[in-house]
């Protein structure tokens, strides 16, 4: 196909799903559709959707509702990707006749063929799992044309089975990438102008274990740190189970890995800890925080909590406080738990009520937020090392970010985005800092 059709995502959920999407478009440039931010000039929308919140079948299926008197008045194709996608499969066929596909979210390969099929008539679900680890076409290879940064997928699935998780169930099993294939993809993205890559997985701590021969994460992050022309290596995400002393010598010994770390710990008590089956005790956790800050001394750390978790009482809760003010973290995804089919927390005993929930989650918040406040604070008047990644939303100003993953806003000229510079930092806000380029040296 070569005349150009447009193409609207609508995104829900994770970082994954995020790349996902930046997949899909990829992709579907090959059809000849290009990507419009409004969707009621779509020849193609594609919903890609997300299963971890409670009831996110429920909201899929009602907002695909919204699409019925659309598809009445105009032609356009509509899909569904993602994890709901792939945990209903079929029955969304079945239950919304005016869309045409749904892929699994280890399909993304074959949507070009699942379009053209539409384009013709033919509707189509395709989410079947593929266990064989070699088939490359699971991590399909994407040209985004342009940018900075890029997202590269080194493994998908997890085996880790945390309680409350359904990931194993609809993302499936742990597959790693051949490091060879990760390695080409990086050095032609740096040759096509990218700078910082984020190497991307559910548990990137334990790639290539079960591939014998393979290089371990630490290994992989050493051969593309020795790409020329890349500046910047970022991953996510960690689990704190997997992270090897091996790994966090990388923060010591790798310039170019960025000091920053997305470490979730969920909980700060024990009994919550093994409850969720996160295979670590708070000490444990607290040991890996405190190795990885001897590695890399300004090191930030970023982290994913949950409250309200099954069995969780006030002294649990307060434990997690003081593990957050322990860590200190930069920022933290903040969530009360809610039960998923299929997953173990589900059945298990001791709700806390959503009221009790609510309240943990502001405490946690507001604790979240005093601490970022002052994080953010400590760097007025410090200059930091910023990849300037664009014009900001305003088109007043560049926005970069600091190795430590903080976002900062500046006004310069826009031939600097690509460029490392200096900032030094005036102001420092809730979610970014502002600064003025500093003078060269
Ligand atoms: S490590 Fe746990 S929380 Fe993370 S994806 Fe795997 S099962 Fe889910």
């Amino acid at each position: 196909m070569s005349d150009e059709k447009l193409l609207y995502i609508e995104t829900f959920g994770c970082q994954m799903n995020v790349n996902d999407s930046e997949k899909v478009a990829a992709l579907l440039k090959g059809e000849g559709y290009t990507p419009t931010p409004d969707a009621s000039a779509a020849d193609l929308i594609i919903v890609n959707t997300c299963s971890v919140r409670e009831k996110a079948e429920h909201k899929v299926y009602s907002y695909l509702g919204r699409f019925r008197g659309l598809k009445r008045e105009r032609r356009f194709l509509l899909g569904v990707g993602g994890c709901v996608a792939q945990q209903e499969g079929a029955r969304l066929l079945k239950r919304v006749p005016w869309l045409d596909l749904v892929f699994g979210t280890h399909n993304l390969h074959l949507l070009p063929e699942m379009v053209r099929s539409a384009e013709q008539g033919k509707r189509r679900a395709a989410v079947d799992f593929i266990d064989n680890e070699t088939r490359l076409d699971l991590f399909p290879r994407v040209d985004d044309g342009g940018g900075v940064t890029r997202f590269v997928t080194v493994m998908q699935g997890c085996d880790n089975f945390c309680s409350y998780c359904i990931v194993p169930y609809v993302r499936g099993r742990e597959i790693s990438r051949r490091s060879a294939e990760i390695i080409d993809e990086v050095r032609g993205a740096v040759a096509g102008g990218v700078r910082e890559v984020t190497l991307l997985g559910q548990n990137v701590n334990s790639y290539g274990l079960k591939m014998p021969g393979e290089l371990t994460f630490a290994g992989l992050l050493r051969e593309i740190s020795a790409i020329d022309g890349l500046e910047r290596i970022r991953f996510t995400t960690s689990h704190p189970k997997d992270i090897s002393p091996e790994l966090i010598a990388c923060f010591a010994e790798l310039p170019k890995l960025c000091g920053h770390i997305h470490l979730p710990a969920q909980a700060g008590s024990d009994a919550i800890l093994a409850r969720m089956n996160r295979g670590y005790t708070r000490q444990e956790y607290l040991q890996k925080v405190a190795a990885l800050k001897a590695a890399r001394p300004d090191i930030l750390i970023t982290g994913d909590v949950i409250v309200g978790f099954p069995g969780e009482t006030e002294d649990d809760f307060l434990q997690t406080l003081s593990l957050m003010e322990e860590v200190r973290y930069t920022d933290i995804f903040s969530f009360a738990y809610s039960p998923r089919p299929e997953t173990a927390a589900a059945s298990l005993p001791g709700r806390v009520t959503r009221k009790e929930a609510t309240e943990r989650l502001e405490r946690v918040q507001a604790l979240q937020r005093e601490m970022t406040i002052e994080r953010h604070a400590g760097f007025v008047d410090t200059c930091q090392q910023v990849l300037v990644e664009g014009m900001s939303k305003r088109g007043d100003q560049l926005y970069g970010r600091t190795g430590g993953n903080l976002i900062v806003n500046f006004a310069a000229d826009p031939s600097l985005v690509g460029s490392l510079v200096d900032v030094r930092i005036t102001r420092g806000f809730p979610n970014s800092l502002l600064g003025e380029l500093a003078p060269m040296q």
